[in-house]
């Protein structure tokens, strides 16, 4: 499969992740040769919020839709019958610098289905934003969806190359989760968003400490545009007065940047913890 065919799968698999895309308007572009501009977003390029408020274009797509987890409300699920997809580590790169190089983006929003592990996932996923980083000294923002069973070094590894990290809550009720993503537990994804406001937090206190100090040495950085989540509405019965309070405690208690509420979709997809909504 071409690298073009894996981009329409990918990017159309990751295109209910979209945060502010231009919208309210009809739909014209000029594909065809003729006429100039587009007020439909480009394949794999949605419009984000940085942490500073600009509103910025990234390159979202998902490493794979394929995944082991057969989460109800997901298009990417185990048992659904779409065309499935993979990236490698080094085209997802590439096509990133493409992008960056002409103009169309100003970063990357990469999420995944869950392959073979968490880990090897979430591995994966890493594996991007350090070549990114490391190899082509990329600047640009990079926003990963986190796997919330993958293991802690590869947390710490994530924030060192990410700007932003999120995992997803899925549903405001531990109860839903359990009936509509059989394989996720809500305990665990909180776990992880617990443990990512430590490390934010540490970050946060390091980078306070070393503006005080005479060497003004920078400590390691982790994910400086902090953490994100995202929920599902309309897909249980929780009550508009549950979701308030459950995004209420999720900002309280992690600190988090953006809590996004999306209504359900039939067709929305996932990654990583399940799925992804954009917030820059
Ligand atoms: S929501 Fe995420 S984990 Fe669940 S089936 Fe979809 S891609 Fe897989």
């Amino acid at each position: 499969m071409d690298v073009l065919r894996k981009l329409e799968i990918l990017a159309d698999a990751a295109k209910y992740d979209a945060s502010c895309a231009s919208s309210g308007t009809e739909l014209r572009d000029s594909r065809d040769g003729k006429g100039l501009g587009s007020t439909a977003p480009g394949m794999g390029i949605c419009h984000s919020y940085a942490p500073d408020g600009r509103c910025i274009s990234l390159l979202k797509v998902l490493l794979t839709n394929a995944c082991n987890y057969d989460c109800l409300y997901c298009v990417n699920r185990a048992s659904s019958n779409v065309p499935r997809a993979r990236f490698t580590v080094d085209e997802v790169v590439k096509l990133t610098i493409d992008f960056y190089r002409r103009n169309s983006i100003e970063g990357l929003f990469l999420s995944s289905g869950i392959i073979r592990s968490p880990d090897y996932t979430m591995e994966q996923v890493v594996r991007v934003a350090r070549t990114l980083r490391e190899e082509h000294h990329f600047r640009g923002y990079i926003h990963l969806k986190t796997i919330p069973e993958a293991c802690e070094t590869l947390l710490a590894q994530a924030g060192r190359y990410a700007d932003r990290l999120s995992i997803n809550i899925e549903m405001p009720l531990e109860t839903s989760l359990a009936r509509l993503a059989p394989d996720k537990d809500q305990r665990t994804i909180r776990r992880t968003m617990g443990r990512l406001r430590l490390k934010l937090d540490e970050a946060r206190e390091a980078t306070k400490e070393a503006k005080k100090s005479i060497t003004k040495v920078r400590p390691p950085r982790f994910a400086p545009a902090g953490q994100s989540t995202q929920m599902i509405v309309g897909a249980d019965t929780a009550s508009d007065r549950t979701i308030l309070d459950t995004s209420a405690n999720l900002y309280g208690a992690y600190r988090l940047k953006r809590a996004a509420r999306c209504r359900r979709r039939p067709r929305r997809c996932c990654a990583s913890t399940g799925s992804t909504r954009p917030t820059g």
